[in-house]
């Protein structure tokens, strides 16, 4: 008898794989969107007609630059990278933590990481059959620094994670706890700095300190998510093997080109960033105020909250039929039941949100 497809498909494919559900990203329609994390402003029509002729230079027919040495220069200043560090960039961060991961996967190898977290270090742990470790975060989402040591110690993970602020929680770990950490830490520490642009705190100082620690930034949060470009910085000595498990054209023509452009206009993101910061506040009181919420503070462009008992996912529906998606993160359990993530977005949006979620509680 032949096998049928779905009995060669549990044949080839991976259990722990056919044991994952993929990475969901739910259809935003015509809904105000508030569950990725985007920037919502547009740039400036001036800005995009000059963008749009940078990119008549681009030549489609060729493959894209793969070592491009002046963006890099530009990434470098405008993240205050250290002179003598290496940058590796990726198509957005996600795929620098696969390279990372490729790069020290071997059987009893383990990735380390605080939980609630970024859901793809989970992820790619398990796709490159690497063993993950989660350590929970205390009632208030701190680093749980004696679990957290016991947990290095017992584990030695080659690849430790600290997204820093914290998705989805929001919040700075307390830097002494990461600083003992880093040192604790027999393998690589990854200080992921998605959100470096709205808390302006970062470990980048400390690269020069510790040889077993690399930021991570991307470009994503601060309004060039549809780009998908992350930078790796730290010292060359792991950077260029880390390089080696990259594909050779990772970064395409467009990006290349329209990274550099957004670089040179920087101060546009930046006011960005700050005005979005002021609106995070305004909705963090705007959120104190309704006494059947507990809201964590934050210091991204985010807010997590949290409901009544069995209100999450209702809340989270009547949000939608209001026409604003945010993330229901009461499905993921544990620390985050009943919790719910809003992005911050426009003044318009924040306040159709928020009037939605007086209406929903
Ligand atoms: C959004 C996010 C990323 C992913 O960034 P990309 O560069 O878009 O892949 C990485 N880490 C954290 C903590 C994030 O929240």
């Amino acid at each position: 008898m032949k096998e049928n497809i779905s009995q060669q498909v549990q044949r080839l494919i991976r259990p722990e794989i056919r044991a994952l559900s993929a990475y969901h990203v739910p259809a935003a329609g015509a809904l105000i969107k508030l569950d990725a994390m985007e920037n919502p402003y547009p740039w400036p029509a001036a800005l995009v007609d000059a963008w749009l002729e940078r990119l008549r230079a681009a030549s489609l027919n060729r493959y894209p630059d793969p070592a491009p040495r002046a963006l890099k220069e530009r990434l470098r200043s405008a993240m205050g990278a250290p002179q003598d560090a290496a940058l590796l960039l990726g198509n957005g961060s996600d795929e620098l933590i696969q390279m990372l991961a490729l790069a020290v996967a071997g059987p009893g190898r383990v990735v380390l990481a605080p939980e609630p977290s970024f859901a793809m270090y989970r992820m790619i742990a398990t796709a490159t059959q690497m063993d993950y470790v989660g350590v929970p975060l205390t009632a208030d989402f701190a680093i749980d620094l004696p679990a957290m040591l016991a947990a290095i110690e017992q584990h030695r993970p080659a690849l430790l994670f600290l997204a820093y602020p914290n998705n989805p929680t929001g919040n700075l770990f307390d830097s002494s706890a990461v600083h003992a950490l880093i040192e604790a830490s027999p393998g690589l520490v990854i200080l992921d700095e998605a959100y470096h642009v709205f808390a302006r705190e970062s470990f980048m100082s400390a690269l020069g300190q510790y040889p077993n620690l690399l930021i991570m930034r991307t470009l994503s949060k601060m309004g060039l998510a549809g780009l998908r470009l992350g930078v790796l910085i730290g010292d060359p000595a792991w950077l260029d093997e880390i390089d080696k498990t990259r594909l050779p054209y990772n970064i395409n023509v467009l990006t290349q080109l329209s990274a550099d452009f957004a670089l040179t206009h920087q101060q546009v993101l930046d006011a960005q960033a700050q005005s979005l910061c002021q609106d995070r506040e305004w909705l963090l009181n705007e959120l104190r105020a309704q006494q059947a919420l507990t809201v964590y503070p934050s210091c991204a462009n985010f807010i997590l909250f949290r409901v009544p008992h069995g209100r999450a996912t209702p809340i989270f529906e009547a949000l939608k039929a209001a026409g604003v998606l945010i993330k229901n993160l009461h499905p993921a359990g544990g620390l985050l039941s009943e919790c719910l993530r809003v992005t911050v977005g426009t003044r318009v949006e924040n306040e159709a949100f928020l009037s939605a979620l007086k209406k929903a509680l």
